[in-house]
């Protein structure tokens, strides 16, 4: 294990390949840098790729507990919402492949109609396993890149609060474009940049968890805005066709459950008005991206 490299730099910017990376900020002993040529914002150095592997085979998702709360009850009205409006831009179904499925629950909205077939990709097998037997879809464990599906296999790709992970999302999103057909979708939903910034650095930050920054840096790899996403889904010949806000996972007390309603209530109005300005900060984006056809 002595030989394992635990930590790898990144000299050039993922999105544009520019080389100027300004310090932005410290969380968790680990430093986010933004790429002062489009903005992008990473952590710089990051975990080694084994660490990364390691880290989502067997560690991240590893008990009921967290797979029946963090990933289901909690998520439940976004999962919903979401697989409603896959549902409703694709009325014909068709092939969906879901990546970083965790607990399956989003999958679960699709189990009964004959016109939809799902599949999943889950780095943790125990997560794969728990999914496929809850909803009984196939739910396969590893990582995207050990598929080797055919070329136009799906109709639509979805990666819901996981894309942040991903610390090769160039090669990534060149394979999903490749088994995307044509005219498919690729629905993404990421965490608002604007609210985790306000809400887990700077003053807010110091206010209520009493550390300086608090975004998960080293298990986060990429800080996505709709904006630096698009130019990466752009690359991949991927055109944003909608964005709607959606919600935090809900959970906690009942005065921290009604204070979260209704701060997204206030929030996603604003989001709908400004046809999503950046400086609106809702929880979470979900973006939807249609593959060119030609
Ligand atoms: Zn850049």
């Amino acid at each position: 294990m002595g030989t394992e490299v635990d930590e790898e730099y990144l000299d050039a910017c993922p999105l544009c390949k520019g080389r100027r990376l300004d310090d932005y900020l410290e969380s968790n002993g680990r430093s986010i840098v933004q790429c002062k040529n489009c903005g992008l914002l990473f952590v710089n150095p990051r975990p080694g790729q084994a660490a990364i592997r390691k880290l989502f085979l067997n560690e991240y998702i590893e008990s009921e507990e967290r797979v029946s709360e963090h990933f289901t009850d909690w998520r439940h009205d976004s999962l919903k919402r979401e697989a409603a409006l896959v549902q409703e831009l694709l009325p014909a179904g068709g092939r969906l492949l879901d990546l970083g499925t965790a607990s399956g629950a989003f999958l679960g909205f699709f189990c009964g109609q004959d016109h939809w077939h799902v599949e999943g990709i889950e780095p943790s097998a125990y997560a794969a396993r728990s999914a496929s037997e809850r909803y009984g879809v196939p739910v396969h464990p590893g990582f995207l890149q050990d598929r080797q599906y055919p070329d136009n296999s799906f109709d639509v790709v979805t990666s819901l609060d996981a894309f942040m992970f991903h610390p090769q999302p160039q090669e990534d999103l060149a394979e999903i474009a490749r088994i995307l057909r044509p005219g498919g979708l690729l629905a993404v939903e990421i965490p608002g940049l604007r609210f985790r910034l306000l809400k887990n650095s700077g003053l807010l930050c110091r206010l209520i968890y009493g550390a300086p920054a608090r975004l998960n840096a080293g298990v986060h790899l990429f800080y996505y805005s709709r904006e630096t996403l698009g130019r990466l889904m752009a690359q991949h010949g991927m055109r944003e066709e909608l964005g709607v806000p959606e919600r935090s996972p809900l959970h906690g007390s009942t005065v921290f459950r009604l204070l979260s309603k209704s701060y997204y209530a206030v929030a996603s109005a604003a989001y709908r008005i400004t046809s999503g300005a950046s400086w609106v900060p809702v929880p979470k984006e979900f973006l939807i991206y249609r593959k060119e056809t030609s």
